[in-house]
């Protein structure tokens, strides 16, 4: 069997198209009124430690690409951890952000739990907050992780059927494992979440229909892990000695024997940024009673 590629860049490309297309109309809807505030999200960054510079970056430009306005603080990497929540509280206040979003990791002297919790729970566009992730637990309506969202979004988008189907979710953290988890329960997949600990690993990753890897393990998921025809999402970013990005999922053995799968780079990768403009969009709606 060929698996189909799922991918995440032309899936992102669709949406941010129609998510310009939805800013378009705010922007004709707000034309003349004094009070408008376009869509804006705020990225905080504290230090410069160099690839959250390079998320900085794309964070931003992806933002000017739909016409969301994007505000950047940069914060010297010794600001004090309540020099950081006092800006945060400044931006929960400030009409022209929807969403606030603060890059970590952080440097070692500031708490990331504490920061989390100062942001509004409205505009936790990471949907990090533990209200969002609460409301998430309970299946009631929340801002939503954006890896997580990314991953459900690219089986929606492929019209692959959830409800019913078994799915298998590899990894258990809070930014990726139990959301997604959450997610695909929600959506009425049957759900096992696996672990370090899970005995017989490859036995309980060839039940799914849906086998979405969020280890953190160059290739560790072979096609010994995957059922006849099963759908593959691969969340894994690893950094290979080759310099090389590379997922979770041995890809060309897998695509041997998934119906479809998705690649590493060029899947989950670009949905994150996407949803989070989704999110920005979603928590904009919401603030200014737009649903
Ligand atoms: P974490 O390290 O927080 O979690 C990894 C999970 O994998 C843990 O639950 C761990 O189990 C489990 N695990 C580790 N080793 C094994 C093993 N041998 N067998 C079974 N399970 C195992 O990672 P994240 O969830 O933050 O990220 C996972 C991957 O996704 C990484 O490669 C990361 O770079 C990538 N990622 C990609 C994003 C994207 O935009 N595409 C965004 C975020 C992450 P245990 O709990 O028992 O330790």
């Amino acid at each position: 069997m060929s698996a189909t590629i799922i991918s995440g860049k032309e899936v992102s490309a669709q949406l941010r198209a129609q998510m310009a297309e939805e800013v378009r109309h705010i922007y004709e809807e707000g034309h003349g009124n004094k009070n408008f505030c376009p869509p804006g999200l705020a990225v905080i960054q504290v230090g410069q430690d160099p690839a959250s510079s390079i998320y900085v970056s794309n964070k931003k430009k992806a933002c000017e690409q739909v016409g969301i306005v994007s505000f950047g603080y940069a914060l010297e990497e010794t600001a004090s951890q309540e020099e950081l929540i006092d800006l945060i509280e400044e931006l929960n206040h400030d009409p022209h952000v929807h969403g606030i979003l603060c890059q970590l990791p952080l440097p070692a002297h500031i708490d990331e739990f504490s920061v989390i919790c100062a942001i509004a729970p409205e505009k936790d566009v990471d949907g990090f907050h533990p209200v969002n992730k609460g409301l998430l637990a309970i299946g009631r309506e929340c801002l939503v992780s954006c890896t997580p969202l990314g991953c459900l979004a690219l089986l929606k988008n492929q019209g692959i059927q959830i409800s019913g189907k078994r799915c298998v979710v590899i990894g258990r953290s809070n930014i990726v494992g139990k959301p997604v988890s959450q997610l695909m329960l929600a959506e009425n997949a049957t759900v096992t979440i696996a672990h370090s600990r899970t005995e017989d690993l490859p036995a309980v990753c060839r039940e799914a229909d849906i086998l979405i890897a969020a280890i953190g393990k160059a290739g560790f998921v072979t096609k010994d892990f995957i059922k006849p025809g099963a759908v593959v999402i691969d969340v894994g970013i690893n950094r290979g000695a080759d310099g090389k990005v590379h997922g979770d999922v041995d890809f060309e053995g897998a695509c041997e024997i998934a119906s479809a799968i998705t690649p590493v780079p060029g899947g989950v990768g670009p949905m994150t940024i996407t949803m989070l403009l989704q999110n920005t969009l979603h928590a904009y709606r919401i603030l200014t009673g737009r649903q």
